[in-house]
């Protein structure tokens, strides 16, 4: 294993039916914000010298641009600048967004950093501007359009990313991209689903919407997680054209965070059959570097990287497993194999679903033999000893059950067994 076509996945993602009510493009572009939104995220944060690192390994994976910068400050310029020299020697591949404020200061200081584009985050929200910014919509609809002219008359490539899109009155919402792109020259519109309360299907509508208003310009998209949906709505964005998602390794981001790289990477390449430049394979080495970095446990339950997606413990389906092992297909079994992403096998754990067939797995590794009955008293006292701790059992937990079951002497002879044939 393992290329993509080996998996076993549904077939009705494909039918024409379904498909043909889509215009899907080719290829998504993955901007990836982890080492800006990092910086935004309750309690964590990357030093200069650990978001290069983190950079290098997201250009490894194939991201198609990194955005960095917490604004323009003194450290994110200095990484910012390292990091476009790097991109400049080809050391990495990805492109280098520095994050900035609706000031020409800040447009200023991307321009200083080497960086050939720069993303503009911006409030669009009219019922928040004066508060927020000080500012009134009609004020803001000319700082949005002369930062971008701004950006433009100096060579720069220009992403408009206004924030809170989704709380923004259509009509305002309307003159304000038609002002970014027919005024200022903006070459890119990032929606932004702030407030994480947007329908997949709403996204889709409003990419469509924004795209009947200014049909040349391209249309990025991004989002946050707090009803657990950033995933659906990127894919809705995508279904309505749009052609960037901002996502981040592990959700991290603001709050409990953006749609995260490693999902809407497997959605697209895996279920929809749409190029997105990343290597599955560094899904899992570069999530894992970012959780060491961060101090941010992968939480077992985390779709795609999370431990349990490969752990098997329920007995008749762990028995399926074997089976489909010994055939030499063992993602049968499974939504995806461990080496699709780049980790080692899948694991058995012995637990309050335990059956027979695992403990004949086990005891066959171990190169212990057992009778039928042994086995099954052995798969009892498992599940009893599981249900006292509430988790699974150690080796040595394991250890003790044999030894009660099949006596010291049955384990010391296989131990023997074992290491003479070793020899
Ligand atoms: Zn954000």
């Amino acid at each position: 294993m393992n290329s993509k076509e080996e998996l076993f996945l549904t077939q009705y993602n494909d039918v024409p039916e379904v498909r043909s009510q889509f215009t899907l493009p080719k290829k998504v572009l993955i901007h990836d914000v982890t080492i800006r939104e990092v910086m935004q995220s309750p309690r964590l944060c990357l030093r200069p010298e650990e978001k290069i690192r983190v950079a290098k390994a997201l250009d490894k994976l194939g991201v198609y641009s990194i955005e960095n910068g917490a604004y323009m400050t003194p450290t994110e310029k200095e990484v910012t600048t390292e990091l476009v020299k790097m991109h400049k020697k080809g050391e990495i591949k990805a492109k280098i967004v520095p994050l900035a404020h609706w000031v020409e200061k800040d447009i200023d200081i991307a321009l200083e950093t080497g960086a050939d584009r720069v993303l503009m985050s911006a409030n669009g929200n009219p019922v928040t501007l004066e508060e927020n910014d000080g500012v009134s919509p009609d004020e803001a609809v000319k700082r949005l359009t002369r930062i971008s002219s701004y950006a433009k008359k100096n060579g720069l490539y220009f992403t408009a990313q206004i924030y809170d899109t989704y709380r923004m009155p259509l009509d305002y919402m309307e003159r304000v991209f038609k002002s970014l792109v027919y005024e200022g020259g903006t070459d890119s519109i990032a929606l932004s689903d702030t407030f994480a309360n947007v329908l997949p299907w709403t996204a889709a509508w409003m990419v469509r919407k924004v795209k009947s208003w200014v049909p040349n310009t391209r249309i990025e998209h991004h989002g946050h997680n707090d009803f657990g949906m950033s995933t659906a709505m990127m894919i809705g964005a995508i279904t309505g054209g749009a052609e960037v998602v901002h996502t981040s390794i592990n959700n991290i981001g603001e709050r409990v965070g953006n749609a995260a790289t490693e999902e809407v990477a497997m959605v697209l390449e895996l279920l929809m059959h749409i190029d997105t430049g990343i290597d599955l394979t560094q899904i899992y080495p570069t999530a894992e570097l970012v959780s060491r970095l961060t101090k941010l446990p992968i939480s077992p339950n985390k779709a795609v990287i999370g431990e349990n997606v490969f752990l098997q413990g329920s007995g008749m389906i762990a028995w399926h497993q074997f089976r489909w092992e010994k055939m030499g297909k063992p993602w049968y079994n499974m939504p995806f194999a461990p080496q699709t992403i780049g980790k080692d096998e899948m694991e058995v754990i012995l637990g309050v679903g335990c059956g027979k067939g695992i403990v004949e797995h086990e005891l066959e590794k171990m190169g212990i033999p057992a009778t039928k009955e042994q086995m099954g008293k052995i798969a009892d006292k498992v599940k009893e000893e599981a249900y006292i701790c509430k988790w699974s059992l150690s080796k040595i937990q394991f250890r003790q059950i044999l030894t009660e079951v099949l006596g010291k002497e049955a384990l010391l002879k296989a131990a023997v067994e074992k290491a003479e044939a070793g020899k």
